[in-house]
């Protein structure tokens, strides 16, 4: 049986298209760069970013520690927002590895308030760490999706250049943010100084990253990259799923988007089921259970009896994430069998 995957948009898997370019990948020993099709796809995402260079990692939590690595030195400050997904899901590795200590901003809808970052700069105090970091997040993870919106963005950038520190931007979704926004991903990449692009979400390649910066940040990057275990060799073969992940499934995510906009209308019809509309932006739906008196561990898996996966939670709330492998009719047949798990459990 093939279910209904909605409990991420990484769950996607490489198009046919994606696999043939993969057989065919022209390789090369990426540690000499002498993969040609590695090289392209960095051009290709330096250009889309509007940044001099890139570089490909094995993952998104790859490329954002290697960002903050080579941004800061060990026991520095870097301003991160509280919920966002260097600080809350990538196992500590900013202090592991990086040995940064954070300042931490309250977001609302996964915005930071750029005053709120400007107050969090340390002063020249010997008591201080120096701050040498701001991370910004778009789109928003935890938030739902949700997009930061382009003023916000730049009011941080802004506050980074006045005090002379650098913003790096996880924009593993930037592609979403970009539909939404209805911009080029490069002008949401104008409002910092590195992005980090993931591939592997609602763009279908089956891993990877892409760190993008200046020529000069792009080569200390690499050098920390490869500590890290991340200088691969003839990972073409990865990237070539990514070149089609950023020249054409980054064109269609507006789909994406549209079906969870449908889920969400449709769920919030349900009694007991809420949905905040005006926060469905982009792929990632929260639902709130609250009202029908269940929990996500107890949705999962009636859901899965009925061939829909969605991860369970023991609070009422459950993320769903449109992608690429969700049609709009299965879009009708979750919102039909999350109806009939709430009406068997009354
Ligand atoms: C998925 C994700 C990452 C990390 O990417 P991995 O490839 O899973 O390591 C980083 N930031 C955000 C916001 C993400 O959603």
């Amino acid at each position: 049986m093939s279910f209904i995957d909605m409990r991420s948009d990484t769950v996607t898997k490489p198009t046919q298209e994606m696999r043939e370019a993969m057989y065919r990948a022209e390789v090369g020993d990426d540690v000499y760069r002498d993969d040609p099709t590695v090289n392209r796809l960095e051009e290709l995402v330096a250009r889309e970013m509007g940044k001099e260079a890139a570089l490909f990692t094995a993952s998104g939590t790859m490329a954002n520690q290697v960002a903050v690595m080579t941004h800061t030195h060990r026991g520095d400050e870097i301003i991160i927002g509280e919920k966002c997904h260097i600080y809350t899901y990538e196992v500590g590795g900013i202090a592991y590895l990086a040995g940064v200590q954070t300042a931490l901003v309250s977001e609302v809808d996964g915005v930071m308030e750029p005053d709120d970052v400007e107050g969090k700069i340390r002063g020249d105090n010997i008591h201080f760490p120096k701050t040498s970091l701001i991370c910004m997040e778009n789109t928003h993870n935890r938030a739902g999706g949700m997009v930061v919106p382009l003023d916000k963005m730049k009011g941080v950038y802004e506050v980074g250049q006045k005090h002379g520190i650098a913003v790096h931007l996880d924009g593993a979704r930037i592609y979403n943010a970009a539909a939404y926004l209805n911009v080029e991903a490069k002008q949401i990449a104008n409002c910092c100084d590195t992005v980090n692009v993931c591939l592997s979400k609602g763009l279908c390649a089956p891993m990877g990253s892409v760190l993008a910066g200046s020529k000069e940040f792009v080569e200390r990057a690499r050098k920390y990259r490869k500590m890290l275990g991340g200088g691969m060799r003839q990972v073409g073969v990865v990237a070539a799923a990514g070149i089609i992940a950023i020249e054409k499934m980054s064109k269609r995510l507006q789909e994406d988007h549209d079906n969870a906009r449908l889920l969400a209308e449709g769920l919030n019809s349900i009694d007991g089921v809420a949905v905040d509309l005006d926060k469905v932006q982009t792929n990632l739906i929260m639902v709130d259970f609250s009202g029908a008196g269940i929990t996500g561990d107890y949705l999962s898996s009636e859901l899965k009896e009925l061939g829909i996966l969605v991860n369970g939670s023991p609070t009422p709330v459950v993320r769903f994430a449109t992608h690429y492998y969700i049609s709009k009719e299965d879009i009708k047949s979750v919102v039909d069998a999350v109806h009939k798990v709430i009406k068997n459990n009354k």
